[in-house]
């Protein structure tokens, strides 16, 4: 059977910013039979994630992620609906889920890689299991319990940065609903702060492109910060952390504007920070939702639940086309839009 697929061109080079010819769209086969044990799916969405960077390199410079070859097909979060099962637990079409599903039109996969999905949870929005159902919404969520120490009551003040991203947006509200009194972002246009602020419920947006980071949180954070989110890294959170207060927690989520540079995950602070960071007794430990996954049915159901009644926001945008992958995946690396970046892979 003739796909389409995409794999890896070219790397970026360690130091490199990548671009959507790193990426290639070509022509292949499949088996034309599904032998015991798999099933034949068509791909309807993907994901893009700031981790694929990292998959770029010959080095991902991270002990759990596996480097992209070149010449051979990409993979990442994927969902598609199943055309022709001999695996005994999915049937034809049953919609179906994989953190390693391969960027191409129609696959052949071990049936009991997948996961099956039920729409209903997400009101028909299938491809929110990719965002503020899936891997994503799981990473604030369990991101805040496991290392934010929120108590509801406890009067604290969060602060997100990569707030208006897919991770962040989400954060921020759930910090909110798992008890902080005060929720600040910090993102890169005065769109998407003025998104956070009047459609997902963030009490204040700092625009970090523009004016000064420190006084504006200052200002905002008047009792200090208690809870720092934090996606970015590199100068701003360099900045947070020094607003924070004695015994506050760092929730070491991603590092994204260290991303392009040859430097070990996480980045070490800088020794005056660091060294705040000690005396303060802030804790910064590393965060990886992966090491949860036991936690992953409860949680999934829980943010459905929020979804559907409303209290969780959610904002995507989702690109057409295969072809278009590299693309989105440049734009989603240079900030892209509010929310949740996806391809739609079928139409
Ligand atoms: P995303 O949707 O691309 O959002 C990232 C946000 O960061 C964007 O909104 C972007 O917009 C901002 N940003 C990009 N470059 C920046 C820079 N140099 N300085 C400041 N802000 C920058 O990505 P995501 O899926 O939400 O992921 C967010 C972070 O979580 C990433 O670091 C990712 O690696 C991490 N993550 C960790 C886990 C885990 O298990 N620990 C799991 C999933 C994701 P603006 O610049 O316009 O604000």
């Amino acid at each position: 059977m003739i796909i389409q697929r995409v794999v890896l061109n070219s790397r970026p080079g360690k130091n490199g910013v990548p671009v959507a010819e790193n990426f290639r769209l070509e022509q292949s086969t499949i088996a034309d039979t599904v032998q015991a044990g798999q099933v034949r799916v068509k791909t309807l969405y993907l994901s893009v994630d700031p981790y694929m960077r990292c998959r770029m390199n010959e080095d991902t410079g991270s002990d759990y992620l596996q480097p992209w070859q070149l010449s051979e097909v990409a993979d990442g979060g994927g969902i598609g609906i199943v055309e022709e099962s001999k695996y005994d637990n999915l049937a034809k079409g049953d919609f179906v889920t994989s953190f390693t599903w391969p960027w191409q039109t129609v696959a052949i996969l071990d049936g009991s890689l997948l996961q099956k999905l039920v729409p209903q949870l997400v009101n028909g929005r299938l491809s929110y299991f990719l965002g503020a159902a899936g891997i994503t919404g799981l990473t604030a969520l369990l991101g805040i319990r496991e290392k934010g120490h929120v108590a509801a009551g406890a009067n604290q003040t969060m602060v997100v940065s990569g707030a208006a991203g897919a991770c962040g947006s989400l954060a921020g509200q759930i910090g909110r609903l798992e008890g902080c009194s005060r929720v600040v972002g910090i993102a890169g246009t005065d769109e998407k702060c003025s998104i956070l602020v009047q459609e997902m419920g963030f009490d204040a947006a700092i625009n970090y492109k523009k004016g000064d980071v420190a006084k504006q949180l200052r200002e905002l954070c008047a009792g200090g910060v208690d809870v720092y989110f934090d996606n970015v890294g590199g100068d701003i959170s360099d900045t947070v952390i020094s607003q924070m207060n004695q015994n506050s927690h760092i929730i070491l989520c991603g590092q994204i504007s260290q991303y392009n540079k040859d430097v070990p995950y996480p980045p070490p602070l800088p020794p005056d920070i660091e060294k705040i960071q000690k005396e303060r007794n802030i804790t910064r430990e590393r965060f990886l939702v992966l090491n949860y996954m036991d936690k992953q049915e409860a949680s999934v159901l829980q943010l459905c639940q929020w979804i559907q009644e409303g209290k969780l926001k959610v904002r995507e945008t989702v690109v057409e086309g295969l072809a278009n992958i590299g693309a989105a995946f440049q734009s989603m690396m240079n900030g892209g839009n509010i929310g949740k970046q996806i391809v739609s892979v079928s139409k």
